[in-house]
This record gives structure tokens, C-alpha cells and sequence, in this order.
């Protein structure tokens, strides 16, 4: 296969190399609690560290490192880690690169349960966390003590790109990793590692499964010595994914690209449409000029995700817009995203982070597969309420 080749090849083309001579265009799914060994001596010698290696059920089967190779080679590095959620990708790197005494850099817009997870670490073993502005770069305030910084761009809620190389390259000066919530580019929008991230984390619950049905999480990295320190930490931990849940990311990642981008059109069609409407102050959605970070977006991002928020005007109440978006007949209300289904999040006033800086009132818009005229009429039928 020709060495550089771009994403939508890598997650088409079959991996047959644990198939053996069956060499079907499926996935199949192979499931073990016992693996067994051939002699005394290949048991005694068994290595879980070794990827070529079958040792135990939990430590990966053929369709687990399928899918690791797969997610691998789309962020282009050496190596993938599965976890049972996006959030025991956070928890994982947060344990395994920090200890008691150190201190982690954390976005104040940052995935509200990665914060509890920082102020879990800091409870329990003692490991310190800082608060920087996304949005300014001199807030990032490094001491002896700061192991990691801790990126998600755009963030989840109120959409702000930050300047991953530029904090990649404050990290290097000072000998601190840094780790990338790399969730609403997915491996198709944002090449995190030429900017400099030595950790990515991705919930593959989102677009990856894009069937609504699965949770997984996945950790990547270029650097053997931290893949090691996080395997280390999965295996202590005991935790790992089902071959069957497996299977059903392996199924839907050669669509996904495609999937991602049709709603990248659809959600900044509608997005653009929607900062033209009279009770709308401001569309955040990092393709769109005037959201923050918007021009760092252009520079390093390729596409968007479909996910993107809506400040109202300062006058609109919390329950004119709870009522709005409960007319919504398209939009489910509900977390997460990724599926075929349209969501819309309403956020409250106390549900927003420290220093959410708008004077009106947030709605979470998540773009699905549906008819993009269709969304916009429901829009426009439950927003007329709001004028
Ligand atoms: C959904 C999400 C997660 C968590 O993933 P789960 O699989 O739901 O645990 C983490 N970070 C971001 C940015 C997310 O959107």
C-alpha cells in the first residue's frame, strides 16, 4: 500500500492480517475469557505488552486490535488504547501521567466530568489543578510542578478553538506532555499530532459508532514510553471492551468520514442561517466568523463537526426556550451525539462554567442525518415563539 494515503482510503481497506487464510470483507467478532497456549513454555513466556501476542480475554482479542490498528493509523501514529467510555479515556490519562505532588493544566471551558475527574485526583491523591483561559494563551500560567496540559478544541459546549501548537510548544519548553479531548474532530478535522499533542482521546461514542447504541473511548499516542505507562494503567485497572461493541465501531468507521462531512455542511448551513435570526445573539460554531477562536479554526481545522451552540438574546427567559426547544419535533432532547438523530441541549445559567461570559441564555444544536429543509422548518416553527 502506498505510504501516504488519506483517511477515507485507511478506513476502507480490509485488514486481514489476524484473519488467517479466511479472508472475508467482514469483521468478525472474536470473543475470549481463556486464550490457550501451545506449550509450557510459550505460557510461562507470554508478554501482554506484546501486540502480536494473545495472553488473556480483558489484555485484546483479533477484533480489539483491529480496531486499535484502525484508529492508529487514522491519527497516524504508532499506537491505540480502547476504553469503555470517553470518560475512562479522560480518567486513564489523568492516572497515568499524573501522580500526588504534580499539577495538570485545565481549561476552564473543559467536558464538565473531566473537570470531576481532576477534582477527584486532587482529593484523593493529592495531584493539583490550574485553571487556564482557552481563549489567551498568557493565562497559562506553567510551574515545576505541571506535568500536563490538558486541550479540548473546540470546546463542547461554548465552542471555543484553541491554539493547540501554541500550547504544545509552551508545554516542550517546560518538559510537560500534552493531552487533546480530540472528540469534535474525530480523527477527521484536525491533525492533532503535527500540532504538537503527545495524547489524544476520542469518544468513539460519538460519529465513530454513529449508531447511538455504543459507549467506547480510545486513546492514542506516538510515544512508546507513554503507551506504556498507559497500558500499565488499563491492565491495573482491569478494565476493557467488548469484542461485540468492537465490531460495531469497526462496522460504521469506513462511513463515518462520510457522515461527518455531509453534516459539516448541513450544520453550517443551518448555523449560518440561524445568526440572521431576530431572538439570536450569537451562533458559536468555530466555522463561522466572529466565534471564538474562529481564526485558528481556518488555520489548523479541515472540516467541522456538527455540533454547534446558540446564545439567545439577553431578553429571552430560561423557560421561553425550555418551551421552545420542547416544540421542537425533530430535535430530541438528549446528550451525546454522533448518531443519525438531531439533539438540541438546553443549558442553564449554573449548568455553564465559571466563566461563560455570555448575557444570554445557551442551546446545544447537534446536526443529524435528516433532510436539512426539514430541520430548518422545525426551527423556524418553534423559534417564531420566541419574537
Ligand atoms: C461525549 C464526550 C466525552 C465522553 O465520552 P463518553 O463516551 O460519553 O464517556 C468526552 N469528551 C467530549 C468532548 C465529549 O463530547
Amino acid at each position: 500500500m502506498p505510504k501516504k494515503i488519506s483517511i477515507k482510503t485507511k478506513l476502507v481497506q480490509p485488514d486481514f492480517s489476524s484473519h488467517g487464510n479466511f479472508k472475508s470483507l467482514a469483521d468478525s467478532v472474536e470473543r475470549a475469557s481463556t486464550v490457550v497456549f501451545d506449550s509450557v513454555e510459550k505460557l510461562r513466556q507470554r508478554d501482554w505488552r506484546d501486540k502480536n501476542q494473545y495472553t488473556y480475554g480483558l489484555l485484546g482479542t483479533p477484533t480489539s486490535r483491529r480496531l486499535e490498528r484502525q484508529l492508529a493509523a487514522i491519527d497516524g501514529v504508532e499506537h491505540a488504547l480502547l476504553l469503555p467510555s470517553g470518560l475512562s479515556a479522560i480518567s486513564t490519562v489523568m492516572l497515568a501521567l499524573l501522580k500526588s505532588g504534580d499539577s495538570v493544566l485545565l481549561p476552564s471551558n473543559i467536558y464538565a466530568p473531566a473537570l470531576e475527574v481532576a477534582k477527584y485526583m486532587q482529593n484523593q491523591y493529592g495531584v493539583e489543578f490550574a485553571l487556564y483561559d482557552p481563549m489567551n494563551i498568557d493565562s497559562v500560567v506553567i510551574t515545576a510542578k505541571t506535568k500536563l496540559i490538558w486541550v479540548e478544541t473546540p470546546g463542547s459546549v461554548t465552542m471555543e478553538v484553541s491554539d493547540l501548537n501554541a500550547l504544545a510548544k509552551i508545554a516542550y519548553q517546560h518538559g510537560a506532555l500534552v493531552a487533546i479531548d480530540a472528540t469534535w474532530a474525530a480523527g477527521i478535522a484536525l491533525p492533532v499530532f503535527e500540532l504538537g499533542a503527545d495524547i489524544s482521546i476520542q469518544a468513539l461514542t460519538k460519529y465513530q459508532s454513529g449508531g447511538s447504541d455504543v459507549m467506547m473511548g480510545c486513546i492514542t499516542t506516538a510515544n512508546d514510553k507513554i503507551y506504556n505507562q498507559l497500558l500499565e494503567t488499563v491492565v491495573t485497572l482491569g478494565v476493557g471492551v467488548s469484542p461485540e461493541d468492537c465490531r460495531l465501531i469497526l462496522r460504521s468507521l469506513p462511513h463515518y468520514a462520510l457522515r461527518y462531512h455531509a453534516q459539516d455542511k448541513a450544520a453550517r448551513q443551518i448555523a449560518t442561517w440561524l445568526t440572521q435570526h431576530p431572538a439570536v445573539d450569537q451562533v458559536l460554531h468555530p466555522a463561522i466568523a466572529g466565534s471564538p477562536g474562529h481564526h485558528v479554526w481556518s488555520r489548523d481545522f479541515t472540516a467541522a463537526a456538527s455540533l454547534f451552540s446558540v446564545v439567545f438574546k439577553a431578553n429571552i427567559s430560561q423557560s421561553k426556550i425550555d418551551q421552545c426547544v420542547e416544540s421542537l419535533a425533530l430535535f430530541h432532547l438528549g446528550f451525546s451525539w454522533g448518531g443519525a438523530v438531531s439533539l438540541v441541549v438546553p443549558f442553564t445559567r449554573n449548568q455553564m462554567h465559571a466563566t461563560y461570559s455570555y448575557e444570554g441564555l445557551l442551546v446545544r444544536f447537534y446536526i443529524g442525518l435528516e433532510d436539512v429543509d426539514d430541520l430548518m422548518l422545525d426551527i423556524k416553527q418553534a423559534f417564531s415563539m420566541l419574537q
